[in-house]
């Protein structure tokens, strides 16, 4: 009999791999043959995949899947009548400047569930509060892509978007998108009216504005819950909770426990002395110490399971999320972890991930590719870039020349690359990456320039090779530290102490070595100990203030201190420049 499998109107050539359980590289070749290039993240269309399908001699039928416009209906959790009551994980969206990490940090700050006290001061990718004795979960996402990446995994993670809106500020286009994206998900919106303590505030304009994009309030005879909060003074966060437990309970979120755990990993970093660290967050199942899980290309035997560095747990269930320790290498931000039986079935699993692993290419991108490039793109020695050029020859040779210019220090990151003109396609993964679009040989339509210039994208376009490679060279130079020179010019005994108070010290000595000049800085030395670096403000010879002193004069010494210090007789100031150099490649 056949098998039918489920295809969205567009599939990407990995997906559908595992839908009919080939390996990619054979369905690549596939594609090939009927002269589709396709890489394993492109997305190609459902009357190709049936065409290949039937090519391939398998016996599958094809079911398009509806696609998520019109209506929304967010797909439950496939939970089975055993299945148990979960915690809300709840997103908070909004418009920049509009309070969000104000917002997150103000429940944070009061409601942070008591095994999660340790982590307060960390920044949290995922952490859970307390509220009325329940849990609800927060993700503290970067952006839109990380909450798709979460949508597209399937996982289904998130329930609830907390829509920030300003009421001082109002419906901002960021705003418009996050009600798309929350639209498109399916998922419940609850608007959490910021900065309400504000004097310019206009509660009343903004519900006006959320009703003309098809929010309408309560009181306006709609069904969009929206409270007035304040960061600042805490007003309405309480009640901001309370509605989302209310939402909770309405949309009757459940999930499975007596099924291996699988979930999501929302952060992951290394750590000295720990190895690689991930937070995940569970969403089904019950994760414990000592499971084998996969994600991606790696795997874990879970060592610690951590709500935060200082609560280890026994287990955590759904809708939890946890650190853990025990990953062989990184896991990528975004992936999934699903626990196996033993260590053999995680390492061939992740070998298998690894060797189907892609090239990050500007065509078919998904989100969650966005979002590890996001997610790397932190690291500052790293130069974002985008390359288009005219010819496959020509790329190759712009990135071989491109990598050329790496050092230790800095580097070019291609985080799309292709041939043909400047494109929108492009133009949003500079937005999600902050890549610098550079193309060579290629046009650019004006609507692409504008909306470049709109979004501040910094797109240049070159026909001489070296210029470009100059350019790039430039801004990578921009990234390298600047090297800072530190100079010694002398020494001096101190010899008497006449004034000490919070921030200076007034002391004076004989230079024993060298010569003191300002502006300079000073380590202060006790028997061969440095106690503190301070800036010398002025010197003096006898009542006069001078700029330089020579080697075995006396004189005083000013210093600007960083804290409190008592100076004892004996002490030495160990006086040196600092300068900053920029630095060439
Ligand atoms: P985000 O970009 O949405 O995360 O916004 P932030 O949380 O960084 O807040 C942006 C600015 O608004 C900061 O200067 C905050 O101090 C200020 N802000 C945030 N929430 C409030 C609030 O409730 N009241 C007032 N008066 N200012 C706020």
């Amino acid at each position: 009999m056949a098998t039918t499998i489920e295809v969205e109107d567009t599939i990407t050539v990995g997906a559908l791999a595992e839908r009919l359980m080939l390996p990619a590289s054979k369905l690549i070749a596939e594609l090939m043959k009927n002269g589709v290039m396709a890489t394993v993240n492109e997305r190609i269309d459902f009357e190709t995949a049936q065409i290949i399908a039937e090519e391939l001699g398998l016996d599958v039928k094809f079911k398009e899947r509806e696609t998520e416009t019109g209506s929304p209906k967010r797909v439950k959790l496939k939970a089975s009548a055993g299945a148990v009551q979960r915690p809300p994980v709840v997103a908070v969206m909004g418009h920049v400047d509009h309070g969000k990490t104000s917002l997150l940090d103000a429940i944070r700050g009061s409601k942070v569930a008591s095994n999660e006290a340790g982590g307060i001061t960390q920044h949290i990718s995922a952490y859970q509060v307390e509220h009325s004795g329940r849990a609800i979960t927060f993700l503290d996402t970067p952006g839109h892509e990380a909450f798709a990446a979460v949508r597209e995994h399937g996982a289904q993670l998130t329930d609830i978007v907390v829509l920030v809106v300003a009421a001082d500020d109002g419906v901002k286009p960021q705003t418009i998108e996050a009600i798309r994206y929350a639209r498109k998900a399916g998922v419940k919106i609850v608007v959490a009216l910021s900065k309400i303590d504000k004097e310019d505030a206009d509660p009343n304009k903004v519900k006006q504005q959320l009703a003309e994009e098809k929010l309408l309030v309560e009181e306006w005879g709609g069904d969009t819950v929206v409270q007035e909060v304040s960061a600042k003074t805490g007003k309405g966060l309480n009640e901001l909770l309370d509605m989302i437990l209310l939402i909770a309970d309405v949309e009757d979120l459940k999930a499975d426990i007596d099924v291996p755990a699988t979930g999501l990993i929302v952060e992951a970093h290394v750590e000295v002395g720990r190895g690689p660290v991930a937070r995940v967050l569970v969403e089904s199942g019950i994760l414990k110490p000592g499971q084998f899980i996969v994600a991606g290309s790696t795997y874990a035997k879970i060592r610690n399971l951590e709500a935060s560095k200082t609560a280890p747990l026994k287990e955590a269930g759904p809708s939890t999320p946890v650190t853990i320790t025990g990953f062989k290498a990184l896991p990528e931000f975004g992936d999934e972890f699903y626990v196996v039986n033993n260590e053999r079935e995680a390492r061939e699993k992740a070998a298998l991930a690894a060797r189907e692993s892609y090239q990050t290419s500007n065509q078919g991108i998904t989100s969650s590719e966005l979002l590890r490039i996001i997610n790397r793109s932190n690291e500052l020695s790293e130069l974002n870039i985008i390359v288009k050029a005219d010819v496959q020859g020509s790329l190759t040779s712009v990135i071989d020349s491109l990598k050329s210019l790496d050092t230790e220090e800095v580097a070019v990151r291609v985080v799309g690359s292709g041939i043909g003109a400047i494109s929108e396609n492009d133009l949003r993964l500079s937005m999600a990456s902050g890549a610098q679009i550079y193309g060579f040989n290629v046009s650019c339509s004006s609507a692409v320039r504008q909306q470049a210039s709109r979004d501040r994208i910094n797109l240049h376009l070159y026909n001489v090779i070296y210029e470009l490679i100059d350019d790039v060279k430039k801004e990578l130079e921009q990234l390298l530290a600047p090297k800072v020179v530190e100079t010694e010019i002398g020494t001096l005994i101190v010899k008497g102490i006449f004034n000490t108070t919070k921030t200076s010290v007034i002391c004076g000595g004989e230079v024993t070595k060298g010569k003191l000049t300002i502006p300079s800085f000073a380590r202060i030395e006790r028997e061969g100990k440095e106690l503190m670096e301070a800036e010398v403000t002025n010197l003096k010879r006898g009542p006069t203030d001078v700029k330089e002193i020579m080697e075995h004069e006396m004189c005083g010494v000013s210093l600007k201190v960083p804290a409190k210090i008592e100076l004892q007789l004996g002490d030495r100031l160990i006086l040196f420049t600092r300068e900053v150099q920029e630095r060439h490649l």
